[in-house]
């Protein structure tokens, strides 16, 4: 049992993947900030992403440091090659994503060491570790289930799952209501996740099941998330839990810095002041961000119709191309038109490897943002008040594409109609054009800037003192705090 005489104490349990890490790592700021000791556990060769993102929070927290505790990771037991810690540097095989899985999955001995040893006062790890929910119990300690995706999505998939409406449909392409989800949200079966559709078992459908179970037994959920921004599926998502849900977000806005803004997962391939002055160049919400996160990888030819889909569009624009130091074909530029950089000049910026995403964001220029909808780019997108374009690939990201386009009505969708792993459905130079054009210029273009600036100003508040987030976030811990004494 948790002692009285030990602080109050919380241990964060992040998932190897950069889209679990990063919301981690501003989470663990946020409690370092209402002077909660908190550890981070991490595995050695993810610890320093966890070291340079919160290296700032010391000065930020009135001197509390966030520890971080490593536990081996067992790549060769799992029959990963020697280095792989992280999801994002498996190379694309399905049989190593699921190496990875098993992998992790044979953290729950070592966590149990380090949760007797330090007794701390809760546990939030990732849905990924359906064990942690027994592991925490064992030492009597309460366990919180972090997503890492909106309430939305957890909704809508908790729904399609229960009720299957795309057995009912006579196409992939025909689409169907989300029964009982308010707002009549409608998608196609191709749209549906493959582990949900596909009706096999294996590995992975059964951890997503454990998942379910272990979050019915959890303590509760945290959310990176604000109130004011689906209020609806928050109660709907809470009523169907039937367990406390805490809503802290939009995490990312822990970053006031432009240092903080511009390290966030990874270093940054371009530097920080050469991105700004770029941007200081241009006018107001005049530039397109194009990125589709850490895990996405689309094909030369795809790569070749954005590039003629941007240039079309006449507008200027930032376009962060997966493609680093390590690939094989980096030198031969065959996914770019001929001189394109030539013409681009001073109009478009690509940024090859890892952008300071929330900084570009941030920054006035950016006027609109095309997403592949992963929640914490469509957050960061909505933190920043600017229009999207939805480019969905995989994951729960169509979840997330109807509460842009279909609820929230701040953007508009490429039309990408396939839910595929990694690569994604292919999408057409014209498509392209007309998407950015539609939110970057034109009377509906305002009207979405507006509502998106709208939220912006909600999500500030959310965070700010006495603001929805901030009440949240303080209700968990004085909560957790006094079934601790
Ligand atoms: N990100 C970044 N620079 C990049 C690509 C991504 O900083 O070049 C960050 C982005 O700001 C977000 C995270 O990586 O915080 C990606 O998470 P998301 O949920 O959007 O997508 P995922 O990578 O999990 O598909």
């Amino acid at each position: 049992m948790a002692s009285q005489n030990r602080p109050f104490h919380v241990f964060l349990f992040p998932f190897m993947a950069h889209g679990h890490m990063i919301p981690v790592a501003d989470m663990a700021k946020l409690f370092a900030a209402q002077g909660v000791k908190t550890t981070i556990i991490t595995t050695p060769l993810n610890a320093p992403t966890f070291s340079k993102a919160t290296r700032s929070s010391k000065t930020n927290s009135g001197g509390i440091e966030i520890e971080i505790k490593t536990i081996k990771f067992p790549s060769q037991e799992a029959g990963l090659p020697e280095g792989c810690e992280n999801l994002d540097s498996l190379p694309a095989t399905p049989v190593l994503a699921d190496s990875f899985f098993k992998a992790a999955g044979l953290l729950q001995e070592p966590l149990e060491r380090l949760l007797l040893e330090d007794q701390p006062t809760c546990l939030v790890a990732d849905m990924f570790f359906p064990w942690a929910t027994d592991a925490a119990a064992k030492f009597g300690i309460p366990r919180l289930v972090f997503h890492g995706t909106s309430f939305f999505a957890l909704a809508a998939s908790d729904c399609v799952r229960r009720y299957e409406p795309f057995k009912n449909t006579s196409s992939d392409s025909e689409p169907f209501v989300i029964p009982d989800l308010p707002g009549e949200i409608k998608m196609t079966r191709a749209q549906v996740p493959s582990f949900i559709k596909d009706n096999t078992e294996n590995d992975l459908t059964r951890l997503l099941k454990q998942s379910k179970e272990a979050e019915v037994r959890s303590y509760g959920i945290v959310v990176n998330s604000f109130y004011e921004l689906e209020p609806v599926y928050a109660d709907y998502y809470r009523k169907v839990l039937g367990k406390k849900a805490w809503h802290i977000g939009p995490l990312s806005l822990c970053n006031r810095e432009n240092e903080e803004k511009a390290y966030r997962g990874k270093e940054a391939s371009i530097d920080e002041h050469e991105c700004l002055k770029w941007l200081d160049s241009k006018k107001p919400n005049s530039v397109v961000y194009v990125c589709f996160g850490s895990v996405a990888k689309f094909n030369n030819s795809q790569l070749k119709e954005i590039a003629i889909g941007l240039e079309a569009s006449g507008l200027d624009f930032i376009w962060v191309v997966r493609k680093g130091k390590d690939d094989d074909d980096v030198s031969k530029e065959d996914w770019l038109p001929e001189g394109f950089e030539e013409r681009m000049e001073g109009k478009g910026l690509i940024i090859r490897g890892w952008a300071p995403q929330v900084l570009i964001l941030d920054h006035g220029a950016a006027g609109g943002f095309v997403t592949h909808c992963g929640w914490n780019s469509t957050l960061e997108g909505i933190a920043a008040g600017l229009p999207m374009v939805t480019w969905p690939v995989s994951a729960e990201q169509f979840y997330n594409e109807k509460l842009v386009t279909q609820v929230l009505k701040i953007g508009v969708g490429v039309g990408t109609q396939k839910w595929i792993r990694v690569v994604g459905d292919s999408v057409k130079k014209e498509a392209i054009e007309k998407a950015v054009t539609q939110i970057m210029v034109g009377e509906e273009a305002e009207k979405m800037r507006s509502r998106a600036k709208g939220l912006a100003e909600q999500a500030r508040r959310a965070i700010e003192k006495g603001g929805s987030s901030h009440s949240d976030l303080n209700a968990l811990i004085e909560e957790l705090m006094s079934s601790h004494s």
